[in-house]
């Protein structure tokens, strides 16, 4: 349900609007909005009686049922989009997101060059992989400590904030004192208890849709790491996993868009594992622009054929020079069309 109050509504009126809604044995959680407060409640049950309850109470606006399974992540519960601060850059806002760096931190030289090169280049958050889920065991499972300890010497030698992945619930804790956004890969986004505790971590999540995952499970475990205290979240389509076996995966670029239309949070693209192929890496990455993401995650090494993990879809650096040269048209576009509908016609 949300129940959105009047314009005014008093503390008071508030507070007994949330007694209710406890009393009928839903879960409370509710927002400041521009100009008045929507309180969103949650629970098992039909809840007609308690919507019908609420209408008659005072400073109660409206109160309607959220129709989709997932709540506070969805259209219906918040029609502004959720914009979340990572060091000065304000994703899902009128910045586009810029992420990139390796697949996997290899060393402190490697990580270095390519931090200043992403950085020079106009990305403003270095991604890098230290802990690392790779499909044979007997491949490198990333520098783990050491690796995140060269990450955020990386930030302070460029102000760049740090995305890097956390595989396992032991790890939040390690994983949040170095990073800046925790990423959640394809494999785990199913792994409840990792969502769950990260709905306890207060930095922001990047959350990869899983291989084989539909839209509506995405947004499911979503909801889990918001229902579970942490709203900052940024979902990633990173390709699902088709019968089509000339890339690595087939980009969902529709859903982009579809991913805007039911959900208030931001939306990233991340072309490198989308396809597998470096060559294919730009013109996604403009595609991404022009369907209104957020932001892009792309892999960039200084030497791809010396890359420990997926140097087939990382760009050099010149690439990358290049792909974020090319694309400032497309964001200049971008950038109108973020701000107008920011602006009430
Ligand atoms: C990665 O970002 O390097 C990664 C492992 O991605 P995914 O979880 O999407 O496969
Ligand atoms: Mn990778």
């Amino acid at each position: 349900m949300i129940i959105s109050m009047r314009p005014h509504a008093s503390k008071e009126e508030i507070e007994h609007v949330c007694e209710r809604i406890r009393e009928f044995g839903y879960k409370v959680h509710s927002i400041q909005g521009e100009e008045r407060v929507v309180i969103g409640a949650v629970g098992v049950g039909d809840v007609t009686p308690c919507l019908e309850s609420l209408e008659a109470t005072p400073g109660v606006e409206s109160a309607v049922r959220i129709s989709a399974p997932y709540k506070f992540v969805s259209r219906e519960f918040k029609k502004e989009r959720t914009v979340i601060p990572v060091n000065g850059v304000e994703v899902g806002g009128s910045e586009f997101a810029i992420m990139a760096g390796p697949c996997s931190v290899e060393g402190e030289k490697q990580i270095m060059e390519t931090a200043q090169a992403v950085a020079a280049a106009g990305a403003r958050i270095l991604r890098g992989g230290a802990f690392k889920p790779r499909t044979s065991p007997y491949d490198f499972q990333g520098l783990e400590l050491e690796g995140l300890k060269l990450l955020a010497r990386a930030r302070q030698a460029t102000g760049l904030a740090i995305v890097t992945e956390v595989m396992s619930e032991q790890d939040v804790e390690v994983v949040a004192e170095h990073a800046d956004i925790m990423q959640v890969g394809a494999r785990n986004m199913q792994n409840f208890m990792l969502l769950k505790a990260l709905g306890k971590c207060s930095r922001p999540i990047l959350l990869k849709r899983g291989m084989s995952s539909t839209i509506m499970e995405l947004l499911m475990s979503a909801e889990y790491i918001t229902a579970h205290g942490n709203p900052n979240i940024m979902l990633c389509e990173r390709g699902i996993r088709t019968f089509e076996p000339a890339m690595r995966n087939t980009c969902d670029i529709a859903a982009v868009p579809l991913l805007n239309e039911l959900t208030h949070l931001p939306v990233i693209l991340d072309p490198s594992h989308a396809t597998g192929k470096r060559s294919l890496v730009p013109a996604l990455a403009r595609a991404a622009v022009a369907v209104g993401a957020d932001g892009l995650l792309m892999e960039v090494h200084p030497c791809p054929e010396k890359a420990f993990s997926d140097g087939a879809q990382s760009l050099t650096l010149d690439q990358f020079r290049a792909l974020t040269r090319d694309l400032r048209p497309y964001l200049e576009l971008w950038k109108a069309a973020r701000l107008a509908l920011a602006t009430p016609v």
